[in-house]
């Protein structure tokens, strides 16, 4: 294991037994609890220096990156509603379903959601979120909020400019940031005028069950979570003192990370495919994308028998498809790329971790090759023989 992960691991795991042992809880404040709470704050500090935002206390933990959107998007939502204005959202079609559902409800409550396309590659028309911002009446209050980078397809969205022109505009910024630290290179908050940005401690090497909200200065929510000072009354309830611990440990671990070798591993792998098999196809490869992230597509393959003929091998590889009653549903970003609903049904993802070897990759690749191939005979063979059980 990459010394950085097994790093934040033994943190972690210290950070429980001592939170086991001692009965502090980080809001009391008798002896036990400021321990607690000085291990929470080292690790808020650590946090934010690494995403590069100045004021530490904008930043507030949640239970999730999901916490953090619905936090972002309904807080808004909300301050602004019991203000007696119109509540506008601009966002894309191919956003997380953190951000898509949220949307969808707060539209069921009276918000206008203006949900903008992405091209065949998964990218996105400045101009047309220009146009979308140029639309918003003045006594709106306009949420813009945008992915740094597609979690499906890894593509990397402007979201610096995005984010100046909302400013321009006088709107809101939210950035869905839980793809972008450790897979964009040298990505940083202080880039541009984010006002609000979500991010999930496992997708780093933290904790699994720790979210982030980055909540500037002077930007208005209505919390959530009511029954509590924490937070500094953002959000109520006990902290996750060992997660936020990992997380912290995590965020400062990122700094050894070598990008570039992880992204050279990914260009080897994704040249090999293309080279050993016939009918590969690599979403978005001309595009900017995460420096771990692959989507591919195989003439003639479901992802799912793909997946599945994969795991048997002992690789565990995604498809951007929800299961739903064992079917697998086809992914809202492809069919938002313009794909047919078969071909959003097959696509997988591969992510590379930091500690991914060249010799693991060889592995994956001979699987990958011979599984493929396999799967292709079996449909030959039934195509011919119909109803034949194989
Ligand atoms: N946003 C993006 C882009 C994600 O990839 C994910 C999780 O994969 C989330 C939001 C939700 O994060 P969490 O699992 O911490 O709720």
């Amino acid at each position: 294991m990459e010394q950085s992960a097994q790093n934040a691991l033994l943190l972690y795991s210290s950070a429980l037994q001592d939170s086991q042992k001692n009965f502090g809880n980080p809001s009391s404040i008798h002896w036990a609890g400021r321990k607690a709470r000085g291990a929470v704050e080292t690790a808020r500090e650590s946090i934010a220096q690494i995403l590069g935002v100045e004021d530490a206390d904008s930043l507030l933990f949640t239970g999730s990156a999901t916490e953090s959107i619905n936090t972002a998007l309904k807080g808004f939502f909300f301050y602004h509603h019991a203000e007696k204005r119109r509540v506008r959202f601009i966002s894309s079609t191919v956003e997380h379903d953190a951000t898509l559902d949220t949307l969808r409800f707060l539209e069921s409550l009276g918000a206008i959601v203006d949900l903008l396309p992405v091209n065949r590659e998964g990218e996105l028309s400045l101009d047309a979120w220009e146009q979308s911002l140029n639309r918003s009446a003045p006594n709106e209050a306009v949420l813009v909020s945008l992915l740094a980078a597609n979690n499906e397809t890894g593509v990397i969205f402007p979201w610096e400019k995005i984010a100046a022109l909302a400013k321009a505009k006088g709107a809101t910024f939210h950035l869905d940031a839980v793809q972008a630290p450790g897979k964009i290179p040298g990505f940083s908050l202080s880039a541009a005028p984010v006002d609000l940005a979500s991010f999930s401690a496992h997708k780093i090497g933290g904790a699994k069950g720790v979210g982030l909200l980055v909540q500037k200065k002077g930007v208005k929510l209505q919390s959530l979570l009511h029954g509590g000072a924490q937070e500094r009354k953002r959000r109520a309830g006990t902290l996750n003192v060992a997660g936020i611990v990992s997380f912290g440990a995590a965020a400062l671990a990122l700094q050894n990370r070598d990008l570039a070798a992880t992204e050279k591993l990914r260009n080897y792998f994704e040249a090999e495919v293309i080279r050993r098999v016939a009918g590969a196809h690599v979403q978005g490869q001309a595009t900017r994308r995460t420096v771990n992230t692959s989507h591919l597509l195989f003439d003639s393959v479901r992802g799912e028998g793909l997946l599945m003929s994969l795991d048997l091998e002992g690789f565990a590889v995604s498809s951007g498809s929800a299961c739903q009653s064992g079917t697998i549903l086809p992914s809202h970003v492809m069919l938002a790329m313009g794909f047919d609903s078969i071909a959003s049904q097959s696509a997988i993802r591969v992510s590379l971790g930091p500690e991914t070897t060249q010799e693991e990759m060889e592995l994956f690749l001979n699987a990958l090759e011979k599984v493929v191939a396999r799967i292709r005979t079996q449909s030959a063979h039934l195509h011919q023989n119909p109803g034949q059980i194989l």
